[in-house]
């Protein structure tokens, strides 16, 4: 073998791609009843889209983002997360000037360069939403709810949702100052990352997964007691809506989110019986984005979820996930004429629309009927020559090992049922 996969990096095998079918089947029917479009954007966007501005603070831009030069010098990156992707192409194909709100939903693969471990890897898939154009908290409580929606119809139950304000940059300029007095007297215990973090991002810390910088951080100020009058009045909206929707939520005032761009709602749903990496599902509000992306000023709300973990969530909550349709039917053939008469009639049975299955290994018989079991066909029609000269085959229903003869032209109808 000439290499290995890529660390961080998984292959979908197709014995378990319907686990993958069924969550995202399931998202897209559901998006779709909440009016959302699906949005495509490329797997890779200029650098500068993910790293806006020198102020940003994110592990994303400062450590994680899969970044190149290609042969035409230009910076390139592969998507470190879907939400960006989405504000580029809404302003690039004026997509503000169609009715408002704007409501996209995306699934795509996501590029971190991370430490791997279970529920973290380097390519990993999203699912998410955006709602762009409404300032209305009700957006916020229909994304939760699509969200919540989303889980409980796949059978997950044991996630808690959590709800935040982070503010706007007006008041948080007061709670970060509160913040570093707070924090200052540590400053030489903390982590490097986080020392970078003191003067540009403080709040950042309060983010950082280090337990040294986590117990430093124990009893820090809570921006909930710093909101202006316009944040404090929406976060108190927003409880209203979902308590209006008998959506169950905690106030964590721990939740700060990954990314620099959110504004006000922050929130997460998180599992406590995946372990460290408990997050699936993480969004909130980034009021500023798509007009520091070069649009007209227009809020958003989204949230972005993560594929690999809901499926450890799914695992460890038992729960079943439908296995794909097995094959309908086998067609078995003895003799060369039989030969020629299986393939052409394989060939009408899938033009019908069945999942009809021919050896494709010059077995014999008995070599056939194992086949049809390992495959797990419900018939088996068998073909002989001599069968073929009478206009007859016989089908084998394989749960109950029944066998009889019907006329050739029967064969639809009869595994029609
Ligand atoms: P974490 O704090 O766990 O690093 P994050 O804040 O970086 O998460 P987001 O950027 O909010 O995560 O991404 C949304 C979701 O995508 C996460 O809740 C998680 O389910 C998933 N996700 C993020 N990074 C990874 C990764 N490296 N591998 C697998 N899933 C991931
Ligand atoms: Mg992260």
């Amino acid at each position: 073998m000439i290499t290995n996969i890529p660390r961080g990096t998984k292959d979908v095998l197709p014995s378990q791609i319907n686990k993958w079918r069924y969550v995202e089947n399931t998202f897209r029917s559901l998006c779709a009843r909440y009016g959302f479009g699906e949005i495509r954007t490329p797997v890779f966007e200029h650098t500068e889209l993910f790293a806006r501005g020198v102020g940003d603070t994110t592990d994303i831009v400062e450590k994680q983002m899969y970044s190149f030069k290609d042969y035409g010098q230009r910076d390139i990156t592969l998507k470190p997360e879907g939400t960006s992707p989405v504000v580029r192409s809404f302003v690039e194909n004026k997509l503000f000037a169609d009715v408002m709100p704007a409501k996209y939903y995306y699934i795509t693969p996501c590029f971190r360069y991370e430490k791997p471990q279970s529920g973290r890897l380097r390519e990993f898939h999203q699912c998410g939403i955006e709602v762009f154009g409404s300032k209305d908290m009700m957006a916020d409580a229909e994304v939760i709810a699509l969200a919540k929606d989303f889980l409980e119809l796949l059978g997950i139950r044991d996630l808690e949702l959590r709800i935040n304000s982070i503010g706007c940059p007006n008041c948080r300029a007061k709670y970060r100052e509160a913040l570093q007095d707070f924090l200052r007297p540590s400053y030489d215990q903390f982590c490097d990352t986080c020392k970078g973090r003191f003067e540009r991002n403080p709040m950042r810390i309060l983010d950082c997964k280090s337990p040294v910088c986590q117990e430093l951080a124990q009893g820090a100020p809570h921006m909930l007691d710093y909101l202006c009058e316009d944040c404090a009045a929406a976060f108190e909206d927003l409880k209203a809506n979902l308590t209006a929707m008998e959506l169950d939520f905690t106030v964590d005032p721990g939740i700060v989110r990954g990314l620099d761009y959110y504004t006000k709602t922050a929130f997460e749903f998180v599992s406590n019986t995946i372990g460290a990496q408990g997050t699936v599902c993480g969004g909130g509000r980034y009021d500023h984005l798509i007009e520091e992306v070069g649009g007209p000023s227009t809020p958003g709300v989204g949230f972005g979820l993560g594929i690999e973990r809901l499926l450890l969530v799914m695992e460890s909550n038992g729960i079943e996930i439908p296995a794909d349709e097995p094959a309908d039917v086998l067609v078995a053939v003895m003799g060369d004429r039989a030969r020629a008469f299986g393939q052409k009639l394989v060939h009408d049975l899938r033009k019908a629309g069945k999942k009809a299955a021919l050896d494709l290994m010059a077995r014999n018989l008995k070599g056939q009927l194992k086949y049809a079991d390992r495959i797990h066909a419900k018939y088996t029609i068998v073909i002989g020559d001599n069968e073929l000269d009478a206009g007859k085959v016989a089908l084998k229903t394989m749960a109950v090992s029944q066998q009889r003869e019907i006329p050739i032209e029967d064969i639809l109808k009869e595994i029609e049922n």
